[in-house]
């Protein structure tokens, strides 16, 4: 991912530090560039067009002209502006977990997205990493297999998942989860809901009521990069609906152009909070701003 914006911007970048001074005519030259560079990597317009009266707004108010290091200064600027638009520090991407335990996670976003994958992943980071003791338990009825994939998940990586009870509702194992969480002493309580192949109404009243049952203290939409614009429309919608608290966006390791990463958090107003770099399960990094925009720039 990133790798068409990466040389593009590079190339942007080459022609302003090759030369020692800079007009206005150049710079307005490079950001008319990274403005194109930003939209073929698929950032939504609105974005680009922030983000690049920014850049020009301080290269100009910063008198780059002048300087000495003009296109590293551009630089600097936009590697700036890029960490701000990813949402700025990496506490915000920190999972917050500070409730009266168990900490309900709550699972959400379309079929296929990786979300079981992902419930998988973030219980092995936490019990590995963070020594918490996790309990795992699929609230996806409708796909037969669905409660036995994550129970298999949960054996191979030796975390414990919710006895299934055939016929039970959503809503009821959420609550049998939680309360298996309280008595077994469980830190976390991971719930990985139905998906669905789109948005319906029901879907999301279904997530709803789950939410209301357990009051989460994380609500994560797991969505794929693999979609572009459409991950950022769902982001959005989920948000609007059922109210999330981050967003992870899996397949990563894949050839997505990278829009979707970079608009996510200014439309949505949500952080990216991981990201899925594989089927693998410890395929999951965390997601720091600040590494993301280096990773672009070069
Ligand atoms: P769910 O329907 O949302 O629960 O999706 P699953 O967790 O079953 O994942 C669907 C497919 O995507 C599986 O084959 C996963 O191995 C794969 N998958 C999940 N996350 C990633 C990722 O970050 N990268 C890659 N390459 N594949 C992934």
């Amino acid at each position: 991912m990133f790798d068409g914006l990466s040389s593009r911007l590079s190339s942007v970048f080459d022609k302003l530090t090759r030369r020692g001074a800079l007009s206005e005519a150049d710079v307005s030259e490079a950001m008319r560039e990274i403005r194109i560079a930003l939209l073929e990597a698929d950032v939504a317009l609105p974005v680009v067009k922030d983000f690049v009266a920014k850049v020009k707004e301080r290269a100009i108010g910063q008198d780059v002209i002048k300087s000495v290091t003009p296109g590293q200064m551009v630089v600097k600027i936009v590697h700036d502006a890029l960490v701000e638009m990813l949402g700025g520090d990496d506490q915000e991407s920190a999972l917050n977990l500070a409730v009266v335990p168990p900490a309900p996670i709550l699972m959400v976003g379309l079929q296929g997205s990786g979300k079981t994958t992902t419930s998988g992943k973030i219980a092995r980071l936490l019990t590995t990493r963070d020594r918490k003791k996790v309990l795992l338990a699929s609230l996806d009825v409708y796909r037969p297999a669905a409660q036995h994939q994550l129970a298999v998940l949960g054996q191979q990586l030796g975390v414990d998942s919710l006895p299934i009870i055939a016929g039970q509702m959503p809503v009821d194992i959420a609550r049998r989860a939680m309360d298996e969480g309280r008595k077994g002493g469980y830190d976390v309580v991971i719930l990985d809901t139905a998906g669905r192949l789109h948005i319906d109404q029901e879907l999301m009243a279904e997530v709803a009521a789950v939410r209301d049952v357990v009051t989460p203290s994380e609500t994560l939409l797991v969505t794929d990069a693999m979609i572009g614009q459409d991950a950022v429309t769902l982001a959005r919608e989920f948000n609007e609906k059922i109210g999330i608290t981050g967003i992870v966006l899996t397949r990563i390791d894949g050839d997505a152009r990278g829009g979707a990463a970079l608009s996510m958090r200014a439309v949505t107003g949500r952080p990216i909070k991981l990201l899925g770099v594989g089927e693998k399960l410890d395929a999951l990094e965390s997601f720091h701003p600040d590494r993301i925009a280096g990773r672009i720039l070069g």
